[in-house]
């Protein structure tokens, strides 16, 4: 592990947030930038180091998500349905309806490949890029998808054309190079092309719940975007804001939860969206 400059200003001048254990017994420090603001892991594992986080089980026991299996029809038709909510609570499908031509889109960090799949069923010339091999396979041999298996900051494509969408939905909180990739995004959009993220958002909920938010998991999750933060990390690089919402409340779906936990989640979920304190957001940028 090396400590690095800031990935979105440069700076080298850190303040300790906390120290915390992985699933694997290792400590890691999760510091606040003091020029920026950005709170992440650093000193960071490389890409090697983290990589034995994200073996099979990564994907199949989701136990922080309440999932049993990632890969089985029900979680996939939930996650698909919280896809459309996100799409229609962000005003996509308005901008959608008044694009003509061939309609191209890539998912960055696809997973198994259910964006892709959804896409796909939309009539979108749709495609996936993912560094783990399990999901990929999966989304290959299982949906038919069309995904690469490659790290999006060394892929080339050799076809020329652009996308009108590309999506990066729970994943920036997991690279080493943020800001590189939405650079790297923004050259690969077609002008007026559309860039829709998501991650989880460091606000007041994380803020109250400190070291034990749910999303504070290291080192999978190296960045801590707050909303404002990440639209001022894009609109540096030239993207515009269309849109942002910001749900979940922090109470995880659980197994045979009480009638109470069930009613008390609920009316969070519903409070958190409507003061717009979510510890979850999902913007709309275009280029
Ligand atoms: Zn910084």
């Amino acid at each position: 592990m090396i400590q690095i400059p800031c990935n979105s200003c440069g700076k080298e001048n850190f303040k300790t947030l906390f120290q915390k254990k992985s699933s694997k017994d290792e400590i890691f420090q999760i510091v606040k930038c003091k020029s920026c603001g950005l709170v992440q892991v650093n000193p960071q594992p490389s890409t090697e180091e983290v990589a034995k986080y994200y073996s099979d089980e990564y994907f199949t026991k989701r136990t922080d998500r309440g999932y049993d299996n990632y890969y089985s029809d029900k979680i996939r038709f939930e996650i698909e349905r919280v896809f459309r909510l996100n799409l229609e609570d962000l005003g996509f499908f308005q901008w959608e309806k008044s694009l003509t031509g061939s309609k191209r889109t890539i998912d960055i960090g696809c997973a198994a490949g259910y964006f892709v799949n959804y896409m796909k069923s939309q009539g979108w010339e749709s495609e996936g890029i993912e560094i783990a091999e399990g999901p990929v396979r999966f989304a290959k041999e299982a949906l038919q998808l069309n995904i690469t298996k490659a790290d999006f900051l060394n892929w080339d494509i050799e076809r020329k054309e652009k996308f009108a969408l590309i999506t990066l939905w729970a994943s920036i909180e997991h690279l080493h190079k943020p800001k590189e990739t939405l650079e790297k995004i923004y050259q690969h959009l077609q002008p007026g092309g559309r860039m829709i993220l998501s991650t989880c958002r460091y606000g007041v909920l994380a803020w109250i719940t400190g070291i034990n938010w749910r999303y504070m998991n290291v080192p999978e999750h190296l960045y801590y975007y707050s909303l404002e933060g990440l639209i001022r990390e894009c609109k540096k690089i030239g993207f515009k804001r269309i849109s942002s919402i910001t749900y979940g409340s922090g109470m995880t779906a659980r197994k045979n939860s009480s009638f109470l936990y069930r009613i008390s989640k609920k009316f969070m979920d519903w409070f958190v969206k409507w003061t717009n304190q979510g510890d979850m957001m999902a913007i709309q940028f275009e280029k």
